[in-house]
């Protein structure tokens, strides 16, 4: 156990290596609120850094991440004391062209206040915490940490602008971790009749049939092509496919996986069959807010997408599992 002027972290001691350390409790600035982390989501970003060796200076380690408020600090108001709350990692400038326009996913100034999750407490700056952030009694906090990855895929949803279209038509998702599931799970949220999920791994059938009910689940890619696919397995197959025949003609593709490696495109074939590509890219304020919407009120059924739930001492453990393609759903941290 650590010391009460001490916190438990975790850091990224080099390519694949995880270390728990214990840092000086940093004391409360003006604003400022200290929250104990009841529970941090393992993102496949995560995943990714932590096999990098590193994280980019401005991300959090860590950032799906709910907490409970223990310490207001000087000219916070103290109404926050207990609260539980999401503390969400789109740390924008807020004042960026981009930014001005409710694009803070394209923010081009610095980035602000966001917390690591991966660590006994968070400090947050309480102007940071939108009211809807805040937990519904009733609403477990292993629920709530599915609110960033659902924000992404509402993000995606509304990004591939299906949501202007007839709901009859063929959608896709290729690639069941936890964002495609959540994107298949928006879509027929938003009434899409025709949701096809495409996932390799057949020991997550089962996971999908509960989560997704009404969606067409598949272990390979189908031959008759959709109108929106999304591409959230960051699989050069999956792209050839789409691009040669699994999108219709001038239908889309949305782009939502990170590829490990730069994916080569048939431009040919793309420019041919009028398709178009659409980039999706993290969540906005306003996408997580819509996500909030549905997370805190089916919360109940969401929660099932979280398979393993594990302490701060075998995050190791998890994302050697997360690496070698173990989980099933979502790995979530309870320090
Ligand atoms: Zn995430
Ligand atoms: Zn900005």
């Amino acid at each position: 156990m650590n010391r009460p002027d001490t916190v438990r972290t975790v850091r990224i001691a080099g390519p694949g290596a995880l270390e728990l350390t214990e840092v000086p409790r940093p004391v409360l600035g003006v604003g400022e609120l200290r929250a104990r982390v009841e529970a941090c989501g393992i993102c496949g970003s995560d995943g990714m850094f932590a096999g990098l060796g590193r994280i980019p200076a401005t991300t959090p380690f860590g950032h799906e991440v709910v907490a409970e408020v223990v310490e207001t600090g000087p000219g916070t108001d103290p109404q926050w004391q207990g609260r539980r709350a999401v503390l969400l990692p789109f740390g924008s400038c807020g004042t960026c062209v981009q930014c001005r326009q409710g694009e803070e996913t394209r923010c081009t100034g610095g980035f602000g206040n966001y917390a690591a999750g991966f660590a006994d407490e968070a400090v947050v700056q309480a102007a940071a915490v939108p009211d809807w952030c805040v937990v519904p009694d009733g609403v477990s906090s292993t629920a709530a940490s599915l609110l960033e990855p659902l924000a992404v895929a509402v993000r995606a949803v509304h990004k591939s602008e299906v949501l202007r279209e007839e709901r009859s038509l063929p959608v896709q998702v290729a690639g069941a971790g936890p964002i495609g599931l959540l994107v298949a799970y928006v879509l027929l949220r938003f009434g899409f009749s025709r949701v096809t999920v495409v996932e390799r791994n057949e020991g997550k059938t089962s996971l999908l049939r509960e989560l997704l009910p009404g969606a067409r689940i598949l272990t390979s890619l189908p031959e008759e092509p959709v109108h929106c696919l999304f591409e959230c397995a960051g699989a050069q197959p999956v792209l050839d496919h789409a691009v040669t025949q699994g999108v219709e003609r001038g239908g889309r593709i949305c782009l939502v996986a990170a590829y490990k490696a730069a994916p080569t495109l048939d431009a040919l074939q793309f420019m041919a069959r009028e398709l178009t590509m659409i980039g999706s890219f993290s969540a906005t304020l306003a996408d997580a807010e819509s996500a909030s919407r549905i997370l805190f009120a089916e919360a109940d059924v969401l929660q099932s997408l979280v398979t393993d739930t594990v302490p701060l001492e075998d995050v190791q453990g998890a994302f050697d599992r997360l690496r070698a393609g173990g989980l099933l759903g979502k790995c979530v941290v309870r320090p």
